[in-house]
């Protein structure tokens, strides 16, 4: 068929142009006395989408589940306990690291739809009256499901607890696209990925860790060797690596980052919440439910359930055969029951507009009982009439 696939699932997103030009480039020498030149103002800079002035960025050739592994190994010691909630496929899937990886993990399970129960969490913390929870494991934005937790209302309950663990948060689908604050929040290791808010191809590990993880990395017994934060420090110190970059995908994060300060992160968060709303309208004049209970809303995910006699992995394979349009499908627990579409990165009103008819042909197509125009309508009006 002419014309484009249109991609819309949560990561990879799509690329600016700007971005993949500039990643078209000649291989270079990583060890040539100009490429500090490049190499130091990419920790700088991402230590701002980070909002971190004490913390400490990294650059690993890797993807998201890498930084997962990198908080784990380079903070902690074999047998620690860590506690995390497990609500969707990436909670999921960090809960089985830290055990693969030999931690004793405490796995609280909630409901796919719900997110981090900070009450909870409070009493579970002051209960652990010999602080043998060294880390709690938080997942910001759980791509599986479009839910968004509130990481400052975890640092509180933290600090109400009186409870010294270390805070690691994957942030692989929300830094660069939602608030996030890990200064403020206090957050000892925050970890991402290209291919999400960064509108890269997948491929590096978009980290940073606090004086305080930094600290434990020094006498932590896990093994590590690829991932060990040590090698990066001695080497990022320089303006080097401890191994082969990516070129190309420096370059692109070069640009990445200029492009996100120059439109200036309250306004990436506000477009986001912009594109999220309308396209949540347009769920919503469908008459169909978000798998995400409500408060929990995601800005960059949006995970559509549908009814019991529907199969949501229909309305994905229509979507992508009769439509060329890329909807993301449902993980596990969830597959069958949802589709979701990606709101994050390189999108605007009229891209939002165009998945959602697509969506909304492929619903009628399967049997939906929706009103045609509905969706496109509700999502119209808001774009039409919010800046
Ligand atoms: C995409 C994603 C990951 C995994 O990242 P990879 O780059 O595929 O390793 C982890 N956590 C969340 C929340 C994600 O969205």
């Amino acid at each position: 068929m002419a014309g484009r696939q249109h991609l819309y699932v949560p990561g990879p997103t799509n690329i600016p142009t700007a971005i993949m030009n500039a990643m078209h480039v000649d291989m270079e020498d990583h060890r040539s006395p100009v490429f500090p030149k490049l190499f130091k103002p990419l920790l700088t800079d991402l230590k701002k989408i980070f909002r971190t002035e004490t913390g400490h960025a990294f650059i690993f050739p890797a993807t998201g589940t890498a930084g997962w592994e990198i908080a784990l190994t380079n903070t902690l010691n074999p047998g620690d306990k860590v506690l995390i909630y497990r609500f969707g496929q990436f909670s999921h899937l960090w809960a089985e690291m830290a055990k693969r990886l030999g931690f004793d993990v405490i796995i609280i399970e909630r409901p796919w739809g719900e997110g981090i129960p900070v009450d909870d969490l409070q009493n579970r913390l002051r209960e652990d009256r010999n602080h043998e929870i060294k880390a709690v494991l938080a997942t910001h934005n759980e791509t599986a499901t479009g839910v968004t937790s509130d990481i400052g209302a975890v640092r509180t309950a933290m600090d109400a607890a009186r409870h010294p663990a270390m805070l690691f948060v994957d942030g692989v689908s929300s830094i660069a696209s939602l608030d996030f604050r890990m200064d403020e929040w206090g957050i000892d290791g925050a970890i991402s990925g290209s291919q999400k808010g960064f509108m890269l191809p997948a491929g590096a590990a978009l980290v940073a860790f606090s004086e305080k993880a930094l600290k434990a990395c020094e006498t932590s017994t896990s093994r590590r060797y690829f991932l060990d934060l040590r090698d990066q420090l001695a080497s990022n110190k320089d303006g080097y690596t401890p191994y082969t970059p990516s070129i190309p995908m420096l370059y692109g994060l070069r640009k990445s980052l200029d492009l996100l300060l120059e439109e200036g992160l309250e306004n990436v968060y506000a477009r986001h919440h912009r594109l999220a709303e309308g396209t949540r309208r347009a769920i919503a004049a469908w008459g169909l439910k978000l798998c995400a209970q409500p408060g929990f809303e995601s800005d960059t995910v949006s995970a559509v359930m549908v009814p019991e006699d529907k199969d949501a992995r229909d309305v994905i394979s229509t979507a992508f055969n009769k439509y060329n349009i890329s909807l993301g499908g449902g993980l596990s627990e969830v597959a069958g029951k949802v589709f979701r579409i990606g709101h994050m990165g390189d999108l605007n009103d009229v891209s939002l507009l165009g998945v959602i008819a697509g969506v909304e042909m492929a619903l009628l197509d399967n049997g939906f009982a929706i009103q045609p125009g509905s969706g496109v309508a509700a999502a119209i009006e808001y774009y039409r009439t919010t800046a």
